[in-house]
């Protein structure tokens, strides 16, 4: 029966269903007063085969899923699996998340990531319609973001303004009176100049998102799994680098899907994984061994990605820390703002961040070892907003070999090892 059921992956669900129904009703004529349901529901079962797994189905995850499928050669030439083990999302920071976008970066990558987001999201019912579905409304809120610096930091806003318009956002600076006109609630003391988003930037449902990925990708044959990735089987082959210094490098065949209230697991044999487990990527980096090594050396190199902040609270539960909000933000709210002094709490969450402790920015790309787990990951406080572009970016890599429409070469894991920041001075 287990046999039996594992090969739905390979007929069409209505052969499939078919087929299920022929056979009770030979059992019932054969064995009369036999219950009908001998043969188990395996609907649940990952295939035993997938060309690509996705492992995290939040929305960096589902933009992969999406853009393979959108730009691979062959339509339905790709069964790509994305395997969730949490379908209610409770931790996800994909639902958590605030939903803002703006385009206030200093690296040309992440506004590039973020102004293409900004079309992708005006544009939403071009890229994500489904027949017969209702249009995706993403509720987006137009609100420019407002930074401030002090005379300390003027000349690097100035400059990060400089590359911002240069890329295409509409930025303007103000100076403190400009300031005063514009928002005189505001209290600019110590504020030398400010920067504001005149277009592009506000906020959306990320729920609405992330279900509008999910419709998609069902209607364009992805599979989606509840469970929980816990294992891969690779294989290792010994290389010598130019420098004479000799390399394992590993390839995934084979990721063991644990199911949901169970202690089965399921195996699906694959040629690719993405690694899109945001604050949890990091366990499924080590899973593949990557971080395991001698200290110093590429294979000792961890994936530097953690559930929070530092300072921040515990990320042990999603409980909310009321003392912090309380003694550490509020009274910089305050003063900034001074009719916040009477604020009063109404309701309060917590989220996981993606958090790259290493330089605060995404994590794209192939591992130089691990050669076919492709990240997808670590975007800190970003990641909404730019899963756009790096979907298509990791997809263009797998598919053609190289970044093709954003050159996302800055993020790539080697930098880890090599300890090259590639540093973004507007992280928020
Ligand atoms: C409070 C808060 C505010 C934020 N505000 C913004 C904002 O304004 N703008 C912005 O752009 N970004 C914001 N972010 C960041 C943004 O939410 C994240 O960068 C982004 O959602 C990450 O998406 P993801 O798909 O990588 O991760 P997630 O949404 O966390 O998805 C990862 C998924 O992987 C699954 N998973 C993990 N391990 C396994 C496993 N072993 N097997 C199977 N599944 C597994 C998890 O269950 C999870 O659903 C905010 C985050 C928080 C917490």
């Amino acid at each position: 029966v287990a046999h039996a059921g594992r090969t739905v992956g390979r007929l069409g669900e209505g052969d499939w269903d078919g087929k299920v129904s022929e056979i009770k009703k030979k059992i019932k004529s054969i064995l009369p007063g036999t219950p009908c349901d001998v043969l188990p529901d395996t609907s649940h079962l990952p295939p035993e085969h997938s060309d690509v797994v996705i492992v995290g189905g939040g929305v960096l995850g589902l933009s992969v899923a999406y853009w393979l499928k959108k730009l691979e050669n062959r339509q339905g030439g790709m069964q790509v699996l994305v395997v969730e083990r949490d379908h209610t999302y409770s931790q996800a920071s994909t639902g958590l998340s605030v939903g803002g976008i703006c385009q206030q970066f200093s690296l040309p990558e992440n506004i590039q990531l973020s102004l293409f987001s900004a079309s992708f999201l005006r544009n939403i019912n071009e890229y994500l319609a489904v027949t017969d579905a209702p249009p995706l409304d993403l509720q987006f809120n137009p609100s420019g973001y407002l930074l401030l610096a002090s005379e300390k930091d003027a000349a690097a806003m100035e400059s990060n303004v400089k590359v911002q318009k240069q890329e295409g956002a509409k930025v303007c600076l103000m100076s403190p009176d400009q300031l005063r006109n514009k928002f005189p609630w505001i209290n600019t003391e110590g504020v030398a100049l400010a920067s504001y988003g005149m277009e592009n930037e506000g906020w959306f449902d990320p729920w609405c998102l992330l279900h509008g990925l999910r419709q998609k990708l069902a209607s364009m044959g992805v599979s989606f799994c509840q469970g929980e990735v816990t294992r891969f089987v690779t294989s290792s082959q010994c290389m010598l680098t130019t420098d004479d210094e000799m390399v394992t490098l590993k390839s995934i065949h084979e990721v063991h899907v644990k199911m949901d209230h169970s202690l089965e697991y399921q195996p699906v044999e694959c040629a690719i994984v993405i690694n899109a487990a945001g604050a949890w990527s990091a366990q499924i980096a080590a899973l593949a061994g990557i971080g395991k090594g001698p200290p110093g050396t590429l294979q000792g190199t961890k994936l530097p990605v953690e559930p929070r902040k530092e300072e921040e609270p515990d990320p042990a539960n999603l409980e909310v820390d009321h003392d912090f909000f309380q003694e550490k933000v509020w009274p910089h709210l305050a003063l900034r703002v001074p009719a916040f002094e009477t604020l009063k709490v109404q309701t309060a969450w917590a989220g996981y961040y993606d958090y790259n402790t290493f330089d605060q920015n995404g994590v794209v790309g192939p591992h130089p070892l691990v050669v076919n787990m492709y990240f997808a990951t670590g975007f800190s406080g970003h990641g909404l907003q730019q899963a756009p572009g790096v979907g298509r970016a990791v997809a263009e890599m797998i598919l053609e070999g190289s970044f093709q429409t954003i050159d996302l070469s800055p993020f790539l894991f080697n930098r880890f090892y090599l300890g090259e920041k590639t540093q973004e001075n507007n992280i928020m």
